[in-house]
C-alpha cells in the first residue's frame, strides 16, 4: 500500500512539473485558435525536481513469476482465479498477498485513435521552457482534439481521478500488474476525471477512461501520458513509448505526425535575478560568486539534483538553483543600463619651467612662490588672457599659460 502511494506521488509531482514544459511543442501542431500561454509557475520548480527519477526503461527488479505454469513449489504466483482453498504447506509465508482486484493485462491498447494525434513531445531531458519548468519531461505528449476519446492503455483499476483545472492538470491513475510487476499510467491534462470512471473501478485494455483537454499550465489539447514502474524505494518513470513498442502498441508510428523537437545537447539559460553560483547542489555549498541577472547560463539538459542544476558559466562549473533561470533571454539588468556618467575630469596641468605664481592675472603682480619646472598644478580654476589660475603648495594664484602643459 505504501508504494502504491508513492507511486502516485511521484505521478502527481511528475505532472506538475512536466505540464510547464508542454506548451513551446504542442503549439506549433494545434489548431490556430489555441493560445500557448505558458504561465510560469516558479513554486513548483523547487518542490519538483527533489526526486531525481532515476528514468531505468527496464528495470529488471522482480523475477518474472510464470504466471502460465501452475508452480507447484511456491504459491508466490498470483494466480486471480485462486479459489482460495487454503495451502497444505505447514508454514504460511505470507508473501502470496493475492491482489484480486488488478487483473493481469496481457494486452496493450492506444491510448488515443491511431492518426488522430501527433507526438508533441518526447519522454527525457529537455531543456527547462519557461521559469519552474523541469528539464525532464516524464511523459510523451500527444497533441489531439479536445474531448478526443482516452483510453486505457492496459487493464488496470483506476487509483485516482483528478478533475482539472486552469491552475491544476487533471489526470486518471491506473495501476495495472504486468508480468508480476507494479505499473501505474497516468493520463494528464484531462478536465472532468469522473465522467467515465472512478476510483477502483476495473478497466479494460482499450477502454474509455477519459477525454482530451487542456487543464493546468498547457499550451493546447493534448494527452500527456506518463507511465511508472514500482520499485523497491518508489517508482521509476518510464518511457511509455518505448515500453509500448514491443508489447504491440507504437505511439510513434500511429501518429499522424511527430513534431516533437529533438533534445540539443546543451540548453542556455538566464538568471532571472542574483543567483548564487555554488560549488555543489544544496545551499550548503560555498558560493563561488554571485551571477548579476541575465547572466547566461549552460546546462546539459535532463541533469538536476536537488532542485539544483549543473551550468557553466563562461568557462567555469558550478550549480546554481533550476528555478532561478529561465530560457527566455534577458536583457541585463536595467539600472546599469545608463552608467552614470563620470563627471568628466578635468585635466591637470604640469610646469614646464621654474614659473612665478602671482597674486592677480598681471606680469607686474606679486610673486607669491616659484612653482619649480615640472611641478604638477592641478587643474586651471580660472583663465584671464594668457594667464591661469592654479594652486600649488597650498598657495592659490596666477601663472602665464606659456609654461604649462597638460598632464
Ligand atoms: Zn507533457
Amino acid at each position: 500500500m505504501r508504494s502504491f502511494r508513492a507511486l502516485l506521488l511521484a505521478g502527481a509531482t511528475a505532472a506538475a512539473l512536466t505540464i510547464g514544459g508542454i506548451a513551446p511543442a504542442t503549439a506549433a501542431s494545434l489548431p490556430a485558435a489555441v493560445t500557448p500561454t505558458p504561465t510560469p509557475t516558479p513554486s513548483a520548480s523547487t518542490a519538483a525536481p527533489q526526486t531525481t527519477p532515476t528514468p531505468t526503461p527496464t528495470p529488471a527488479v522482480t523475477p518474472k513469476p510464470t504466471a502460465t505454469t501452475p508452480a507447484p513449489a511456491t504459491p508466490s504466483a498470483p494466480q486471480p482465479a485462486a479459489t482460495a482453498t487454503p495451502s497444505p504447506t505447514p508454514k504460511p509465508t505470507a508473501t502470496p498477498t493475492p491482489k484480486p482486484t488488478t487483473p493481469p493485462a496481457p494486452v496493450f491498447r492506444q491510448p488515443l485513435a491511431a492518426k488522430s494525434y501527433t507526438v508533441s513531445s518526447h519522454f527525457g531531458p529537455r531543456c527547462i521552457p519557461v521559469q519552474g519548468g523541469s528539464t525532464y519531461h516524464y511523459g510523451v505528449d500527444m497533441a489531439a482534439r479536445a474531448g478526443q476519446p482516452i483510453y486505457a492503455i492496459a487493464a488496470g483499476v483506476v487509483t485516482a481521478t483528478v478533475t482539472g483545472t486552469s491552475s491544476r492538470a487533471g489526470y486518471i491513475a491506473v495501476r495495472h500488474t504486468i508480468s508480476g510487476a507494479q505499473y501505474t499510467s497516468i493520463y494528464m491534462h484531462i478536465w472532468s476525471a469522473t465522467t467515465h470512471v472512478k476510483v477502483g473501478q476495473t478497466v479494460s485494455a482499450g477502454q474509455r477512461i477519459s477525454q482530451v483537454g487542456s487543464s493546468g499550465v498547457s499550451s493546447g489539447n493534448h494527452l500527456h501520458l506518463e507511465l511508472w514502474k514500482a520499485t523497491s524505494t518508489g517508482s521509476a518513470a518510464q518511457n511509455a513509448a518505448t515500453f509500448l513498442k514491443p508489447r504491440g502498441v507504437d505511439l510513434y508510428a500511429a501518429a499522424a505526425a511527430v513534431n516533437a523537437k529533438p533534445t540539443p545537447a546543451t540548453c542556455t539559460y538566464y538568471t532571472v535575478g542574483g543567483v548564487n553560483f555554488r560549488t555543489g547542489p544544496s545551499t550548503s555549498y560555498s558560493i563561488i560568486r554571485m551571477l548579476p541577472r541575465a547572466t547566461a547560463v549552460v546546462h546539459v539538459p535532463g541533469t538536476i539534483t536537488t532542485g539544483f542544476i549543473p551550468v557553466r558559466v563562461g568557462s567555469q562549473q558550478g550549480w546554481v538553483s533550476a528555478g532561478l533561470v529561465t530560457p527566455t533571454k534577458l536583457t541585463p539588468a536595467p539600472a546599469a543600463v545608463p552608467p552614470p556618467a563620470p563627471a568628466p575630469k578635468p585635466a591637470t596641468y604640469a610646469t614646464t619651467a621654474a614659473l612665478n605664481l602671482r597674486a592677480t592675472a598681471s606680469m607686474s603682480a606679486r610673486i607669491q612662490l616659484v612653482i619649480p619646472k615640472g611641478a604638477n598644478v592641478g587643474p586651471i580654476a580660472a583663465s584671464s588672457g594668457d594667464w591661469r589660475k592654479v594652486t600649488y603648495a597650498g598657495k592659490t594664484g596666477w601663472v602665464h599659460s606659456a609654461y604649462l602643459v597638460k598632464r
